[in-house]
């Protein structure tokens, strides 16, 4: 954070604020005091300033072929007033937005209407800022007063009251779990939910989890034996992976070169949909195609018409959508990108220049501006 940003959040009282020696804060804000920061800024931007840049991203995903997106929304840092601003700003659009609401007040996604809750629903944190939740401690210290196996965010017993309460509701629950301790969390926890009411159950509400970065071998045989899906994103390997990258300064390479492991997942039989978690890698889905094709693990590649598929028809089946959505054929909606080129024959270098020369939603024309029939 500048210092004239500082100026406006109130620090006292509050924890995650790094100090200097003469206990000024430094700039850097944590957990707690990160959050608070977070809802600052989201209150602040006036309506027509959050209007204009959610539509803007609209926009883009046109440009990039994307007829359907899914929206991570915050609940916990970007409140509900911010909420009714979103749906005000994407009603009119074509798009098809799926919103996951990160909150745990199950009720009142239920009253809704939603049949979907969290999402970023967080049990851990990530590996940039050391919290990602980790059975093993990271090799790289963390910083002072950081725990040194990451963040627990939730407790097992609030958890499993969560996850009962939007089973029971009817609601398909997403979460974010990266560290192998989060994603075994998320799994335990589901394992207790399915003694309670039965697997045929919780296999039913095909459940998420995003990311999913440190799952080993057991996390995906017992995921897919709770019907569980994951929401994975290829370019985090490929900005953080690799022996010199980020993920391996962060626990080593032995163990980095375990994460993200989509071609073990899809031999395994889990069901995965891709996305960027924009904007922490941008939102383009080329750029993802040609990281699921060129992992730093070579073992790991997908092939071409695996990353197309995964990013068409898989994404649908993570929200329920396959019905009518990921495929062309008879009776789908006509959600269409025509590309300049084919995106299963090139390879993997020139995906990123791909021209997306018009996009469709439901066989409305988006893009381009010059030629759209809808917003
Ligand atoms: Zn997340």
């Amino acid at each position: 954070m500048s210092s004239a940003l500082l100026g406006q959040l109130d620090l006292r009282d509050i924890e995650g604020v790094d100090r200097d020696q003469r206990g000024e804060p430094t700039g850097y804000l944590r957990e707690q005091a990160a959050c608070g920061a977070w809802s600052w800024f989201e209150t602040s931007l006036p309506r027509d300033q959050q209007i204009n840049a959610i539509r803007a991203a609209v926009k883009l995903a046109y440009s990039k072929g994307v007829a359907s997106l899914h929206e991570m929304f915050v609940v916990e840092w970007r409140g509900w007033a911010s909420y009714d601003v979103f749906r005000e700003a994407v009603e009119p659009c074509a798009l098809n937005v799926v919103t996951y609401l990160g909150t745990d007040e199950v009720d009142r996604v239920a009253g809704l209407g939603m049949d979907r809750i969290g999402g970023d629903y967080f049990l851990d944190g990530s590996f940039g800022s050391h919290t990602a939740w980790m059975k093993e401690p990271f090799a790289s210290p963390p910083p002072a007063g950081s725990p040194p196996h990451g963040i627990a965010y939730r407790k097992d017993d609030d958890l499993f009251d969560f996850f009962m309460t939007a089973q029971d509701a009817g609601l398909q629950v997403g979460v974010h779990a990266i560290g192998d301790a989060a994603i075994e969390q998320a799994i335990v926890t589901w394992e207790r939910v399915a003694e309670k009411v039965g697997a045929s159950e919780v296999r039913a509400r095909r459940h998420r989890i995003e990311h999913f970065e440190c799952a080993g071998d057991d996390h995906i045989r017992r995921a897919v034996a709770l019907g569980l899906r994951a929401s994975v994103q290829p370019a985090f390997d490929a900005y953080w992976g690799g022996e010199s990258g980020l993920y391996s300064q962060r626990i080593g390479w032995e163990r980095a070169s375990q994460m993200n492991r989509f071609k073990t997942m899809v031999d395994g039989g889990l069901a995965l949909g891709v996305g960027s978690d924009s904007t922490v890698t941008p939102l383009d889905p080329f750029l993802q195609m040609k990281a699921l094709r060129s992992h730093h693990v070579a073992g790991q590649r997908l092939d071409g018409q695996a990353a197309l598929r995964l990013h068409t028809l898989g994404s649908h089946i993570m929200a329920g959508q396959e019905r009518d959505r990921g495929t062309i054929e008879v009776g789908a909606l006509a959600d269409l990108a025509w590309l300049d080129r084919d995106p299963v024959a090139t390879g993997p270098e020139d995906l990123e220049s791909t021209e997306v020369l018009g996009t469709w939603v439901g066989g409305r024309r988006v893009h381009p501006d010059a030629e759209a029939e809808a917003e």
